[in-house]
């Protein structure tokens, strides 16, 4: 007499919904054992997928198969034994080999016979058919979103999901307030709880109605989202909703995060106005303050280097009174300022030039799009050679995401330059007014401006036996050496044309 085991399986997920549950299908099982006078000496009862091969309690009933212990298997459908090619090659290969007798199923008929095996074989692959399927339309319909630049995913903060187009849109009531916060961290004036302090303030809470967690912030800080690409399983792709920033701004605000996260400068007591300044030009550690009161009961601040160096014995033992540095920060603002009839004369020229300057335009242009297109070939490249199995996943997605990146970069300096017309005599005029403003900063004494205007366009910035160097960016750098040179020249005009060619 062939013995049987009952296998019921149901798995929780939503495909299989339809397929009535492991309670109803033992109940039916049993009655039709019942009914056929089958023997069966025990229920197997699995709520796992059969998509993949290892389901742990199919494997040890066919240990049991293998053993004798039974020769029949009792179950309501061929899918509720196998929907991968594996576990359904097992079933067949222990029917050929004699293992399995019997295989009875309410749903199906079954026969250890050429036809039955075949059937059966058929059934299988049905099943397994179906799950392909599945998977492929799944995939299918990731892949279509994915090209139409839709993301299927949770709208981020700022935006929201659009139920009936099934699409990502600004949320009226944040968008505006995201944006606010992204520019104010750009600025890196900000710390992560600064920026969470100012979200709150701004009504951007959690859930809860508390303070956003600082790892969602983070997580708004570097989402390519906001600049209109997103990332989808680790991988960047082109969006088609509304960017929330320009990249340069999100690049911006990257390497404020990353300023961020390296130990907090002291900025000391606010009369102290000219720390983080300057390092030492001898060992290139910080320049430190501190405060002196005479007998007179004057009180005077002094620059020095703060020795903290183990390498280099650092002598610079010169104490630099602020007044003294107060001196040089205003000669070297001086240096690279525009005197007002200079920003006249320049920004006429420019204007004549602008004529002049529409046909290198498009070749500039030209450029930016040849960039384009070249990293949209590579990043199909990319893509095929990941598809013929050139790569890793992983190397995949990182050439990739950087080729994104770069092209991003690329559309937008591309746009701006079309919205703007020319974006080279553009910066040119901007630098012009912020040259004479530098001026205007000297004739008011804006110490503290000054200072901030020194540390935006010098770099290097240096401080020995007294003195401080800067060195200035392109193109104050061509102001402060047109001033040196001409120190003695009167004639505006000639330096004017020497600072021009
Ligand atoms: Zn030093």
């Amino acid at each position: 007499m062939i013995k049987y085991f009952i296998y019921c399986r149901k798995s929780s997920e939503e495909e299989e919904r339809q397929i009535i549950s492991i309670e109803a299908q033992l109940t039916e099982l049993r009655d039709f054992a019942k009914n056929q006078g089958l023997f069966v000496v025990k229920e197997y009862t699995e709520s796992r997928t059969a998509k993949d091969p290892g389901r742990p309690v199919f494997t040890q009933m066919l240990e049991e198969i293998e053993k004798g212990t039974a020769q029949g298997i009792l179950a309501w459908n061929p899918d509720r034994l196998a929907r991968n090619s594996i576990d359904g090659g097992r079933v067949i290969y222990l029917v050929d080999t004699g293992k399995i007798q019997s295989l009875k199923f309410p749903t199906h008929w079954f026969e250890p016979t050429p036809q039955g095996k075949f059937m059966l074989s058929v059934a299988f692959s049905q099943a397994k058919y179906y799950t392909d399927n599945l998977r492929e339309n799944i995939l299918r319909g990731i892949r279509q979103k994915i090209r139409r630049g839709e993301l299927s995913a949770k709208a981020p903060l700022g935006y929201f999901n659009e139920p009936r187009l099934r699409t990502i849109e600004p949320d009226k009531r944040t968008f505006g307030k995201i944006k606010e916060c992204l520019v104010a961290f750009a600025s890196g004036q900000y710390t992560l709880t600064a920026i969470q302090r100012k979200m709150f303030s701004l009504g951007l809470v959690g859930k809860d109605g508390k303070p956003l967690h600082l790892s969602s912030i983070k997580h708004v800080l570097t989402n390519p989202f906001y600049y209109g690409d997103f990332k989808y399983r680790g991988e960047v792709h082109q969006g088609s909703h509304k960017p929330m920033i320009s990249k340069k701004l999100f690049d911006e605000i990257q390497a404020a995060l990353v300023q961020n996260g390296k130990p907090r400068k002291k900025r000391g007591p606010k009369n102290f106005q000219y720390l983080g300044l300057a390092t030492c030009g001898e060992c290139g550690y910080a320049i430190t303050a501190e405060r002196k009161i005479k007998k007179s009961g004057r009180i005077y601040h002094y620059y020095h280097c703060t020795f903290k160096s183990k390498a280099v014995v650092c002598s610079q033992n010169r104490f630099l009174r602020e007044e003294e540095l107060t001196k040089q920060v205003v000669e070297n603002v001086q240096k690279v300022s525009l005197p007002d009839e200079w920003r006249k004369r320049y920004l006429e020229k420019l204007d004549r030039e602008t004529g002049e300057a529409r046909h290198s335009s498009d070749l500039f242009a030209q450029n930016l799009r040849g960039k384009i297109a070249e990293l949209k070939l590579k990043i199909d490249r990319l893509t095929d050679g990941y598809l013929a199995g050139s790569f890793e996943l992983a190397e995949y997605q990182e050439k990739k995401n950087t080729l994104m990146s770069e092209k991003k970069t690329f559309e937008d300096q591309l746009s701006n330059f079309e919205r703007k017309g020319n974006y080279w005599l553009e910066l040119m005029r901007n630098w012009i007014m912020e040259a004479n403003q530098a001026q205007n900063l000297v004739k008011q004494e804006n110490l503290p401006k000054m200072r901030d205007f020194l540390v935006a366009i010098g770099s290097n910035r240096r401080l020995a036996s007294g003195t401080l160097s800067v060195d200035f960016q392109k193109p104050f750098s061509f102001l402060a050496e047109t001033r040196e040179r001409t120190r003695s020249v009167r004639d505006n005009f000639s330096v004017n044309s020497l600072w021009w060619t």
